[in-house]
Protein backbone atom coordinates (compact mmCIF):
# COMPACT_ATOMS: atom_id res chain seq x y z
CA UNK A 1 0.00 0.00 0.00
CA UNK A 2 1.09 3.34 -0.66
CA UNK A 3 1.85 5.88 1.82
CA UNK A 4 1.30 9.47 1.07
CA UNK A 5 2.84 10.37 4.44
CA UNK A 6 5.89 11.92 4.11
CA UNK A 7 8.49 11.04 6.58
CA UNK A 8 11.59 12.68 4.82
CA UNK A 9 9.55 16.51 5.54
CA UNK A 10 12.85 18.75 5.02
CA UNK A 11 13.18 22.02 7.61
CA UNK A 12 12.91 24.82 4.60
CA UNK A 13 15.23 27.53 4.54
CA UNK A 14 13.23 31.08 4.67
CA UNK A 15 13.35 32.79 1.74
CA UNK A 16 16.23 34.54 0.84
CA UNK A 17 15.97 38.15 2.33
CA UNK A 18 18.35 40.22 -0.24
CA UNK A 19 20.24 39.76 -3.70
CA UNK A 20 23.66 38.80 -1.71
CA UNK A 21 22.09 36.47 0.73
CA UNK A 22 20.57 34.39 -1.97
CA UNK A 23 23.65 33.78 -3.83
CA UNK A 24 25.43 33.07 -0.66
CA UNK A 25 22.60 30.34 -0.56
CA UNK A 26 23.10 29.43 -4.07
CA UNK A 27 27.19 29.13 -3.25
CA UNK A 28 26.30 26.59 -0.54
CA UNK A 29 27.93 23.13 -0.79
CA UNK A 30 28.74 23.85 -4.64
CA UNK A 31 31.98 22.16 -6.26
CA UNK A 32 34.41 24.09 -8.02
CA UNK A 33 33.28 27.15 -6.99
CA UNK A 34 35.34 30.50 -8.36
CA UNK A 35 37.16 31.03 -4.83
CA UNK A 36 38.11 27.23 -4.81
CA UNK A 37 39.16 27.49 -8.22
CA UNK A 38 41.29 30.48 -7.47
CA UNK A 39 43.88 28.79 -4.58
CA UNK A 40 43.61 25.31 -7.06
CA UNK A 41 45.86 27.49 -9.28
CA UNK A 42 47.48 29.07 -7.04
CA UNK A 43 48.64 25.79 -5.72
CA UNK A 44 49.47 24.65 -9.14
CA UNK A 45 51.33 28.09 -9.96
CA UNK A 46 53.92 27.47 -6.61
CA UNK A 47 54.35 23.84 -8.09
CA UNK A 48 52.08 21.66 -5.80
CA UNK A 49 49.77 19.95 -8.23
CA UNK A 50 48.35 16.68 -7.30
CA UNK A 51 46.00 17.94 -4.76
CA UNK A 52 42.70 15.55 -4.17
CA UNK A 53 40.04 17.57 -4.25
CA UNK A 54 36.87 16.59 -1.54
CA UNK A 55 39.05 13.82 0.02
CA UNK A 56 36.35 11.49 2.06
CA UNK A 57 38.98 9.64 3.88
CA UNK A 58 39.07 11.91 6.64
CA UNK A 59 36.62 14.17 8.50
CA UNK A 60 35.31 17.22 6.87
CA UNK A 61 36.11 15.98 3.47
CA UNK A 62 38.89 18.82 3.08
CA UNK A 63 38.07 20.84 -0.73
CA UNK A 64 41.47 20.70 -1.24
CA UNK A 65 44.18 17.84 0.24
CA UNK A 66 47.59 16.32 -0.11
CA UNK A 67 46.97 12.90 1.82
CA UNK A 68 50.63 11.82 1.39
CA UNK A 69 51.68 15.19 3.28
CA UNK A 70 48.93 15.06 5.76
CA UNK A 71 47.65 18.86 4.78
CA UNK A 72 44.12 20.07 3.12
CA UNK A 73 43.48 23.46 2.62
CA UNK A 74 40.00 24.79 3.41
CA UNK A 75 38.57 27.45 1.08
CA UNK A 76 35.76 29.21 3.46
CA UNK A 77 32.77 30.77 2.50
CA UNK A 78 32.52 34.11 4.89
CA UNK A 79 28.65 33.84 4.87
CA UNK A 80 28.15 30.67 5.83
CA UNK A 81 31.45 30.13 8.22
CA UNK A 82 30.50 33.39 9.79
CA UNK A 83 33.83 34.98 9.51
CA UNK A 84 34.04 37.25 12.45
CA UNK A 85 34.33 40.49 11.82
CA UNK A 86 34.05 40.19 8.29
CA UNK A 87 32.09 42.59 6.24
CA UNK A 88 31.02 39.51 3.84
CA UNK A 89 29.45 37.41 6.64
CA UNK A 90 26.60 39.93 7.29
CA UNK A 91 23.86 38.29 8.87
CA UNK A 92 20.20 38.46 7.35
CA UNK A 93 17.87 40.35 9.00
CA UNK A 94 15.24 38.49 8.61
CA UNK A 95 14.12 34.87 10.24
CA UNK A 96 17.38 35.13 12.93
CA UNK A 97 16.41 32.55 14.91
CA UNK A 98 17.13 30.60 11.87
CA UNK A 99 19.83 31.71 10.37
CA UNK A 100 21.45 31.95 14.22
CA UNK A 101 20.87 28.36 14.43
CA UNK A 102 22.51 27.77 10.94
CA UNK A 103 25.53 29.24 11.77
CA UNK A 104 26.35 28.52 15.09
CA UNK A 105 26.00 24.54 13.98
CA UNK A 106 28.33 25.33 11.14
CA UNK A 107 30.63 26.85 13.39
CA UNK A 108 30.76 24.03 15.54
CA UNK A 109 31.00 21.55 12.87
CA UNK A 110 34.29 23.22 11.67
CA UNK A 111 35.83 23.24 15.12
CA UNK A 112 35.35 19.52 15.41
CA UNK A 113 36.24 18.81 12.25
CA UNK A 114 39.71 20.77 12.83
CA UNK A 115 40.26 18.80 15.87
CA UNK A 116 39.73 15.91 14.11
CA UNK A 117 42.17 16.49 11.64
CA UNK A 118 44.66 17.59 13.66
CA UNK A 119 44.06 14.89 15.92
CA UNK A 120 45.55 12.49 12.98
CA UNK A 121 48.20 14.83 12.52
CA UNK A 122 46.84 16.97 9.52
CA UNK A 123 47.81 20.33 9.11
CA UNK A 124 44.64 22.07 8.21
CA UNK A 125 45.09 25.60 6.07
CA UNK A 126 42.00 27.95 5.53
CA UNK A 127 41.36 30.26 3.43
CA UNK A 128 38.82 32.78 3.73
CA UNK A 129 37.20 33.55 0.28
CA UNK A 130 37.43 37.82 1.90
CA UNK A 131 40.94 36.72 1.43
CA UNK A 132 40.83 36.42 -2.00
CA UNK A 133 40.00 39.81 -3.20
CA UNK A 134 42.07 41.86 -5.49
CA UNK A 135 43.59 43.89 -2.39
CA UNK A 136 44.40 40.93 -0.41
CA UNK A 137 44.91 38.40 -3.03
CA UNK A 138 48.76 38.68 -2.99
CA UNK A 139 49.28 38.49 0.40
CA UNK A 140 46.83 35.64 0.98
CA UNK A 141 49.48 33.40 -1.98
CA UNK A 142 52.63 34.47 0.12
CA UNK A 143 50.70 32.71 3.01
CA UNK A 144 49.45 30.01 1.38
CA UNK A 145 52.79 29.32 -0.14
CA UNK A 146 54.25 29.94 3.65
CA UNK A 147 52.00 27.85 5.20
CA UNK A 148 52.23 24.74 2.75
CA UNK A 149 56.24 24.80 2.77
CA UNK A 150 56.18 24.49 6.38
CA UNK A 151 53.52 21.70 6.60
CA UNK A 152 54.84 19.95 4.02
CA UNK A 153 58.62 19.80 5.51
CA UNK A 154 57.03 18.91 9.11
CA UNK A 155 56.94 15.32 7.58
ZN1 LIG B 1 35.73 37.05 5.32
Amino acid sequence: MESNENTNAKVTAPPASSEAVRKSMQGNKRRDTKPELVVRKMLRDMGYPGYRLDWKKVPGHPDIAYPGRKTCVFVMGCFWHDHEGCKYASKPRTHSDYWEEKFRRNKERDARVRAELEELGWTVIDIWECELKKDRIDETRERLQRDIEYAFVKL
